[in-house]
Protein backbone atom coordinates (compact mmCIF):
# COMPACT_ATOMS: atom_id res chain seq x y z
CA UNK A 1 0.00 0.00 0.00
CA UNK A 2 1.66 2.85 -1.08
CA UNK A 3 1.15 6.22 1.13
CA UNK A 4 3.48 9.45 0.06
CA UNK A 5 3.20 8.16 -3.80
CA UNK A 6 -0.41 7.56 -3.26
CA UNK A 7 -2.78 9.26 -5.66
CA UNK A 8 -4.89 10.97 -3.46
CA UNK A 9 -1.56 11.73 -0.77
CA UNK A 10 -1.77 15.62 -2.16
CA UNK A 11 0.56 16.55 0.14
CA UNK A 12 -0.93 16.10 3.43
CA UNK A 13 0.39 16.67 6.51
CA UNK A 14 0.04 13.73 8.86
CA UNK A 15 -1.58 10.22 8.24
CA UNK A 16 -2.07 8.31 12.06
CA UNK A 17 -2.41 4.24 11.64
CA UNK A 18 -3.93 3.42 15.47
CA UNK A 19 -4.56 0.38 16.34
CA UNK A 20 -6.19 -1.20 19.82
CA UNK A 21 -6.12 -4.88 20.00
CA UNK A 22 -8.30 -5.33 23.05
CA UNK A 23 -11.80 -3.19 21.34
CA UNK A 24 -10.53 -4.22 17.94
CA UNK A 25 -10.22 -0.43 16.68
CA UNK A 26 -8.27 -0.27 13.57
CA UNK A 27 -8.60 3.95 12.65
CA UNK A 28 -6.92 6.28 10.35
CA UNK A 29 -6.60 10.01 11.06
CA UNK A 30 -5.61 12.15 8.01
CA UNK A 31 -4.46 15.62 8.72
CA UNK A 32 -4.39 17.52 5.22
CA UNK A 33 -3.61 20.97 5.96
CA UNK A 34 -3.60 23.02 9.43
CA UNK A 35 -2.73 26.39 7.90
CA UNK A 36 -5.81 27.76 9.12
CA UNK A 37 -6.08 26.18 12.06
CA UNK A 38 -6.63 22.70 13.12
CA UNK A 39 -7.66 20.04 11.11
CA UNK A 40 -11.86 18.84 11.46
CA UNK A 41 -13.56 16.21 10.04
CA UNK A 42 -15.97 13.50 10.68
CA UNK A 43 -14.86 10.19 11.89
CA UNK A 44 -16.81 8.02 9.61
CA UNK A 45 -17.41 4.55 10.39
CA UNK A 46 -17.13 1.80 7.62
CA UNK A 47 -16.84 -1.81 6.71
CA UNK A 48 -14.16 -0.99 4.24
CA UNK A 49 -13.14 -3.97 1.88
CA UNK A 50 -9.58 -3.30 2.29
CA UNK A 51 -7.61 -0.90 4.23
CA UNK A 52 -6.30 0.74 0.90
CA UNK A 53 -9.94 1.81 0.12
CA UNK A 54 -10.22 3.22 3.70
CA UNK A 55 -6.66 4.89 2.98
CA UNK A 56 -7.85 6.32 -0.55
CA UNK A 57 -11.53 7.23 1.27
CA UNK A 58 -9.81 9.37 4.18
CA UNK A 59 -7.14 10.83 1.85
CA UNK A 60 -9.89 12.72 -0.24
CA UNK A 61 -12.81 13.30 2.14
CA UNK A 62 -9.63 15.28 5.02
CA UNK A 63 -8.57 17.18 1.89
CA UNK A 64 -11.97 18.65 0.92
CA UNK A 65 -12.59 19.43 4.52
CA UNK A 66 -9.33 21.81 3.81
CA UNK A 67 -10.98 23.15 0.86
CA UNK A 68 -14.66 23.90 2.36
CA UNK A 69 -13.46 25.37 5.60
CA UNK A 70 -11.06 27.67 3.79
CA UNK A 71 -13.85 28.58 0.98
CA UNK A 72 -16.06 29.04 4.13
CA UNK A 73 -13.32 31.76 5.46
CA UNK A 74 -13.20 29.67 8.84
CA UNK A 75 -10.36 29.19 10.92
CA UNK A 76 -10.10 25.63 10.48
CA UNK A 77 -7.65 23.18 8.39
CA UNK A 78 -8.94 20.01 7.04
CA UNK A 79 -8.61 16.74 8.62
CA UNK A 80 -11.04 12.96 8.85
CA UNK A 81 -10.98 9.79 10.44
CA UNK A 82 -11.86 6.23 9.49
CA UNK A 83 -12.65 3.72 11.64
CA UNK A 84 -12.84 0.40 9.52
CA UNK A 85 -15.52 -1.74 10.82
CA UNK A 86 -19.54 -1.99 10.57
CA UNK A 87 -20.73 -0.04 12.73
CA UNK A 88 -23.90 -2.13 13.14
CA UNK A 89 -21.57 -5.25 14.34
CA UNK A 90 -18.24 -3.93 15.24
CA UNK A 91 -19.17 -0.72 17.12
CA UNK A 92 -19.03 -1.06 20.99
CA UNK A 93 -18.27 1.44 23.93
CA UNK A 94 -14.43 0.36 23.99
CA UNK A 95 -14.22 0.59 20.62
CA UNK A 96 -15.38 4.21 20.55
CA UNK A 97 -12.98 5.21 23.69
CA UNK A 98 -10.55 3.73 22.37
CA UNK A 99 -10.56 6.57 19.38
CA UNK A 100 -11.07 9.21 21.63
CA UNK A 101 -7.38 7.99 23.63
CA UNK A 102 -6.46 7.88 20.20
CA UNK A 103 -7.77 11.58 19.26
CA UNK A 104 -6.20 12.68 22.30
CA UNK A 105 -3.08 11.42 21.38
CA UNK A 106 -2.73 13.86 18.80
CA UNK A 107 -2.89 16.98 20.54
CA UNK A 108 -5.09 19.61 19.19
CA UNK A 109 -3.90 19.25 15.31
CA UNK A 110 -7.38 17.01 14.48
CA UNK A 111 -11.05 17.71 15.61
CA UNK A 112 -13.44 14.63 15.07
CA UNK A 113 -17.25 15.32 14.28
CA UNK A 114 -20.12 13.06 13.32
CA UNK A 115 -20.24 11.16 10.20
CA UNK A 116 -21.58 7.90 8.58
CA UNK A 117 -21.75 5.37 10.87
CA UNK A 118 -20.98 7.31 13.84
CA UNK A 119 -23.25 9.63 15.88
CA UNK A 120 -23.75 12.42 18.64
CA UNK A 121 -23.47 9.83 21.15
CA UNK A 122 -20.48 7.87 19.83
CA UNK A 123 -18.75 11.12 20.04
CA UNK A 124 -19.72 11.88 23.49
CA UNK A 125 -18.63 8.39 24.38
CA UNK A 126 -15.21 9.48 22.71
CA UNK A 127 -15.41 12.43 24.64
CA UNK A 128 -14.59 10.89 27.86
CA UNK A 129 -11.27 11.26 26.65
CA UNK A 130 -10.61 14.09 24.94
CA UNK A 131 -11.93 17.60 24.18
CA UNK A 132 -11.33 16.92 20.47
CA UNK A 133 -14.72 16.60 18.86
CA UNK A 134 -17.23 18.81 17.90
CA UNK A 135 -21.04 18.66 17.56
CA UNK A 136 -22.11 17.54 20.51
CA UNK A 137 -22.87 20.43 22.74
CA UNK A 138 -26.65 21.29 22.84
CA UNK A 139 -26.77 25.42 21.89
CA UNK A 140 -29.19 28.11 20.30
CA UNK A 141 -30.04 27.24 16.84
CA UNK A 142 -29.97 29.89 14.25
CA UNK A 143 -33.80 30.02 14.56
CA UNK A 144 -33.23 31.13 17.87
CA UNK A 145 -34.42 28.01 19.57
CA UNK A 146 -32.81 25.44 21.14
CA UNK A 147 -31.16 22.48 19.26
CA UNK A 148 -29.21 19.28 19.91
CA UNK A 149 -25.79 20.21 17.46
CA UNK A 150 -27.29 18.67 14.42
CA UNK A 151 -25.98 20.91 11.90
CA UNK A 152 -28.76 20.39 8.83
CA UNK A 153 -30.62 23.47 10.42
CA UNK A 154 -27.79 25.58 8.88
CA UNK A 155 -26.65 23.55 5.88
CA UNK A 156 -30.08 24.03 4.84
CA UNK A 157 -29.76 27.42 5.55
CA UNK A 158 -26.81 27.81 3.70
CA UNK A 159 -28.10 26.52 0.72
CA UNK A 160 -30.84 28.98 0.36
CA UNK A 161 -28.95 31.47 0.56
CA UNK A 162 -26.51 30.08 -2.04
CA UNK A 163 -29.43 29.06 -4.32
CA UNK A 164 -30.88 32.87 -4.37
CA UNK A 165 -26.93 33.88 -5.34
CA UNK A 166 -27.49 31.20 -8.33
CA UNK A 167 -30.50 32.24 -9.02
CA UNK A 168 -30.03 36.32 -9.00
CA UNK A 169 -27.12 35.22 -11.28
CA UNK A 170 -27.90 33.22 -13.85
CA UNK A 171 -31.99 34.55 -14.17
CA UNK A 172 -31.66 37.55 -12.98
CA UNK A 173 -34.55 37.45 -10.66
CA UNK A 174 -33.92 37.99 -6.82
CA UNK A 175 -37.43 37.46 -6.06
CA UNK A 176 -38.14 33.72 -6.04
CA UNK A 177 -42.01 33.57 -6.00
CA UNK A 178 -43.04 31.32 -8.71
CA UNK A 179 -39.72 29.96 -9.16
CA UNK A 180 -39.83 26.36 -9.81
CA UNK A 181 -37.17 24.24 -7.87
CA UNK A 182 -37.05 20.50 -8.24
CA UNK A 183 -35.31 18.85 -5.12
CA UNK A 184 -33.93 15.38 -5.15
CA UNK A 185 -33.87 13.68 -1.20
CA UNK A 186 -36.39 15.46 1.25
CA UNK A 187 -34.18 14.04 4.61
CA UNK A 188 -32.49 16.40 7.21
CA UNK A 189 -31.27 19.03 4.65
CA UNK A 190 -33.25 18.71 1.31
CA UNK A 191 -36.85 19.24 3.53
CA UNK A 192 -35.20 22.23 5.43
CA UNK A 193 -34.61 24.01 2.32
CA UNK A 194 -37.93 23.01 0.70
CA UNK A 195 -39.52 24.62 3.90
CA UNK A 196 -37.31 28.13 3.26
CA UNK A 197 -38.45 27.83 -0.56
CA UNK A 198 -41.85 27.79 -0.32
CA UNK A 199 -42.21 30.93 3.04
CA UNK A 200 -40.32 32.43 -0.21
CA UNK A 201 -42.97 31.52 -2.46
CA UNK A 202 -41.49 28.96 -4.86
CA UNK A 203 -42.85 26.21 -6.90
CA UNK A 204 -41.59 22.78 -5.30
CA UNK A 205 -40.86 18.95 -7.08
CA UNK A 206 -39.51 16.72 -4.87
CA UNK A 207 -38.92 13.36 -4.79
CA UNK A 208 -37.36 10.59 -1.92
CA UNK A 209 -37.30 6.74 -1.78
CA UNK A 210 -38.77 7.06 1.49
CA UNK A 211 -42.44 7.45 0.51
CA UNK A 212 -43.06 9.10 3.67
CA UNK A 213 -40.81 11.82 2.95
CA UNK A 214 -42.34 12.79 0.22
CA UNK A 215 -45.93 12.90 1.86
CA UNK A 216 -44.58 15.20 3.99
CA UNK A 217 -43.37 17.57 1.94
CA UNK A 218 -46.71 17.45 -0.42
CA UNK A 219 -48.58 17.53 2.53
CA UNK A 220 -47.14 20.79 4.42
CA UNK A 221 -45.34 22.47 2.10
CA UNK A 222 -47.79 22.04 -0.94
CA UNK A 223 -44.67 20.80 -2.83
CA UNK A 224 -45.67 18.10 -6.27
CA UNK A 225 -44.44 14.63 -6.13
CA UNK A 226 -41.92 13.57 -8.90
CA UNK A 227 -40.73 10.07 -9.85
CA UNK A 228 -37.10 9.67 -8.96
CA UNK A 229 -36.05 8.95 -12.43
CA UNK A 230 -37.85 12.04 -13.74
CA UNK A 231 -36.38 14.65 -11.05
CA UNK A 232 -33.33 15.30 -12.80
CA UNK A 233 -34.75 16.34 -16.28
CA UNK A 234 -37.76 18.34 -15.32
CA UNK A 235 -38.28 21.32 -16.82
CA UNK A 236 -37.73 23.92 -13.71
CA UNK A 237 -35.44 26.55 -13.14
CA UNK A 238 -33.24 24.77 -10.41
CA UNK A 239 -32.32 21.75 -9.70
CA UNK A 240 -31.05 20.87 -6.27
CA UNK A 241 -29.64 18.37 -5.58
CA UNK A 242 -29.77 17.07 -1.32
CA UNK A 243 -29.34 13.17 -1.73
CA UNK A 244 -26.59 11.34 -3.29
CA UNK A 245 -23.11 12.01 -4.81
CA UNK A 246 -22.15 11.83 -7.81
CA UNK A 247 -25.69 13.08 -9.95
CA UNK A 248 -24.10 15.36 -12.07
CA UNK A 249 -22.68 12.60 -14.91
CA UNK A 250 -22.43 12.34 -18.44
CA UNK A 251 -25.98 10.82 -18.58
CA UNK A 252 -27.75 13.22 -16.52
CA UNK A 253 -25.97 16.47 -17.80
CA UNK A 254 -27.53 16.50 -21.37
CA UNK A 255 -31.36 15.83 -19.87
CA UNK A 256 -31.10 18.63 -17.27
CA UNK A 257 -33.00 21.77 -18.39
CA UNK A 258 -32.79 23.54 -15.39
CA UNK A 259 -30.25 27.01 -15.78
CA UNK A 260 -29.51 26.44 -12.24
CA UNK A 261 -27.45 23.56 -10.14
CA UNK A 262 -27.38 24.42 -6.53
CA UNK A 263 -28.38 21.72 -3.50
CA UNK A 264 -26.57 20.33 -0.38
CA UNK A 265 -25.05 16.80 -1.43
CA UNK A 266 -21.54 16.56 -1.37
CA UNK A 267 -19.63 14.98 -4.30
CA UNK A 268 -22.09 16.27 -6.83
CA UNK A 269 -20.06 15.86 -10.12
CA UNK A 270 -19.04 12.25 -10.85
CA UNK A 271 -15.80 13.20 -12.13
CA UNK A 272 -14.07 16.40 -12.61
CA UNK A 273 -14.63 17.39 -15.98
CA UNK A 274 -18.31 17.31 -15.27
CA UNK A 275 -17.43 20.88 -14.11
CA UNK A 276 -16.63 22.08 -17.54
CA UNK A 277 -19.64 20.06 -19.27
CA UNK A 278 -22.15 21.87 -17.00
CA UNK A 279 -21.07 25.00 -17.65
CA UNK A 280 -20.80 23.86 -21.94
CA UNK A 281 -24.94 23.38 -21.56
CA UNK A 282 -25.66 26.76 -20.02
CA UNK A 283 -26.20 26.18 -16.39
CA UNK A 284 -24.31 27.75 -13.49
CA UNK A 285 -23.64 25.25 -10.33
CA UNK A 286 -23.25 26.07 -7.28
CA UNK A 287 -19.96 23.69 -6.12
CA UNK A 288 -21.32 21.96 -3.62
CA UNK A 289 -18.58 22.44 -1.08
CA UNK A 290 -19.40 26.07 -0.99
CA UNK A 291 -23.04 25.86 -0.69
CA UNK A 292 -23.18 23.15 1.87
CA UNK A 293 -20.98 25.00 4.30
CA UNK A 294 -23.71 25.98 6.77
CA UNK A 295 -23.07 23.10 8.69
CA UNK A 296 -18.88 23.06 9.17
CA UNK A 297 -19.79 27.46 10.06
CA UNK A 298 -22.00 26.35 12.79
CA UNK A 299 -19.52 23.71 14.18
CA UNK A 300 -16.99 26.22 14.19
CA UNK A 301 -18.13 28.74 16.58
CA UNK A 302 -19.35 26.06 18.71
CA UNK A 303 -15.13 25.73 19.09
CA UNK A 304 -14.75 29.49 19.25
CA UNK A 305 -17.78 30.81 21.78
CA UNK A 306 -21.65 29.74 19.93
CA UNK A 307 -23.74 32.85 19.34
CA UNK A 308 -26.11 31.89 16.58
CA UNK A 309 -26.85 35.56 15.59
CA UNK A 310 -22.56 35.92 14.43
CA UNK A 311 -23.29 32.25 13.13
CA UNK A 312 -26.36 33.46 10.79
CA UNK A 313 -24.26 36.69 9.37
CA UNK A 314 -21.16 34.03 8.81
CA UNK A 315 -23.61 31.86 7.10
CA UNK A 316 -25.03 34.29 4.80
CA UNK A 317 -21.71 35.37 3.93
CA UNK A 318 -21.93 31.88 1.51
CA UNK A 319 -24.11 34.17 -1.21
CA UNK A 320 -20.99 36.56 -1.38
CA UNK A 321 -18.59 33.72 -1.46
CA UNK A 322 -21.07 32.42 -4.34
CA UNK A 323 -21.01 35.86 -6.49
CA UNK A 324 -17.14 35.90 -6.07
CA UNK A 325 -16.88 32.35 -7.75
CA UNK A 326 -19.80 33.31 -10.34
CA UNK A 327 -17.60 36.49 -11.20
CA UNK A 328 -14.46 35.47 -11.93
CA UNK A 329 -16.26 32.07 -13.80
CA UNK A 330 -17.87 34.78 -16.34
CA UNK A 331 -14.60 36.64 -16.27
CA UNK A 332 -12.14 33.90 -17.19
CA UNK A 333 -14.81 31.58 -19.33
CA UNK A 334 -13.97 28.89 -16.69
CA UNK A 335 -15.69 26.46 -14.69
CA UNK A 336 -17.28 27.18 -11.34
CA UNK A 337 -16.03 24.15 -9.68
CA UNK A 338 -12.39 24.93 -10.93
CA UNK A 339 -12.94 28.74 -9.68
CA UNK A 340 -13.80 27.51 -6.05
CA UNK A 341 -10.88 24.93 -6.29
CA UNK A 342 -8.47 28.55 -6.99
CA UNK A 343 -10.60 30.49 -4.37
CA UNK A 344 -10.13 28.07 -1.59
CA UNK A 345 -6.54 27.43 -2.64
CA UNK A 346 -5.92 31.57 -2.00
CA UNK A 347 -7.56 31.42 1.24
CA UNK A 348 -5.50 28.16 3.00
CA UNK A 349 -2.22 28.44 0.78
CA UNK A 350 0.96 30.41 1.63
CA UNK A 351 0.53 33.25 -0.95
CA UNK A 352 4.10 31.92 -2.99
CA UNK A 353 2.52 28.48 -3.62
CA UNK A 354 -0.91 29.74 -4.99
CA UNK A 355 -1.28 28.39 -8.63
CA UNK A 356 -2.58 31.88 -10.06
P1 LIG B 1 -30.53 12.48 4.81
O1 LIG B 1 -30.15 11.05 4.79
O2 LIG B 1 -31.29 13.02 5.98
O3 LIG B 1 -31.39 12.84 3.51
C1 LIG B 1 -31.14 12.32 2.25
C2 LIG B 1 -32.49 11.97 1.66
O4 LIG B 1 -32.28 11.53 0.32
C3 LIG B 1 -33.20 10.85 2.40
O5 LIG B 1 -34.52 11.23 2.69
C4 LIG B 1 -33.14 9.68 1.41
O6 LIG B 1 -34.27 8.83 1.49
C5 LIG B 1 -33.10 10.40 0.07
N1 LIG B 1 -32.54 9.62 -1.02
C6 LIG B 1 -31.52 8.73 -1.00
N2 LIG B 1 -31.31 8.22 -2.21
C7 LIG B 1 -32.20 8.83 -3.04
C8 LIG B 1 -32.47 8.74 -4.43
N3 LIG B 1 -31.82 7.90 -5.21
N4 LIG B 1 -33.45 9.51 -4.94
C9 LIG B 1 -34.15 10.34 -4.16
N5 LIG B 1 -33.94 10.47 -2.82
C10 LIG B 1 -32.97 9.73 -2.28
O7 LIG B 1 -29.17 13.29 4.58
P2 LIG B 1 -28.94 14.85 4.78
O8 LIG B 1 -28.28 15.07 6.08
O9 LIG B 1 -30.18 15.57 4.43
O10 LIG B 1 -27.84 15.12 3.67
C11 LIG B 1 -28.18 15.22 2.30
C12 LIG B 1 -26.92 15.45 1.48
O11 LIG B 1 -26.29 16.66 1.91
C13 LIG B 1 -25.87 14.37 1.61
O12 LIG B 1 -25.17 14.24 0.41
C14 LIG B 1 -24.92 14.94 2.66
O13 LIG B 1 -23.62 14.42 2.55
C15 LIG B 1 -24.95 16.40 2.30
N6 LIG B 1 -24.58 17.28 3.41
C16 LIG B 1 -25.31 17.26 4.56
C17 LIG B 1 -24.95 18.10 5.62
C18 LIG B 1 -25.75 18.13 6.89
O14 LIG B 1 -25.57 19.08 7.67
N7 LIG B 1 -26.62 17.16 7.14
C19 LIG B 1 -23.85 18.97 5.48
C20 LIG B 1 -23.14 18.99 4.27
C21 LIG B 1 -23.53 18.13 3.24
Amino acid sequence: MSVFSHPEFSQHEQLNFFCDEQSGLKAIVAVHNTNRGPALGGCRMWNYRSDEEALRDVLRLSKGMTYKSALANIDLGGGKSVIIGDPRQHKSEALLEAMGRCLESMGDRYIAAEDSGTSVADLKVMSRHTGNVAGITERIGIDGKPCNGDPSPATAYGTFVGLQAAVKHKLGQQDLRGLRVAIQGVGNVGYRLAQHLAAAGAELYVTDIHQEQVARAVSELGAIEVGAEQILSLDVDVLAPCALGAVLNDVSIPQIKAKVVAGASNNQLASPEHDAMLREHGILYAPDYAINAGGIIDIFYERVGHDHRKVLAHIESISETLDEIFRRADLQDRPTGEIANELAEERFMAPETVSV
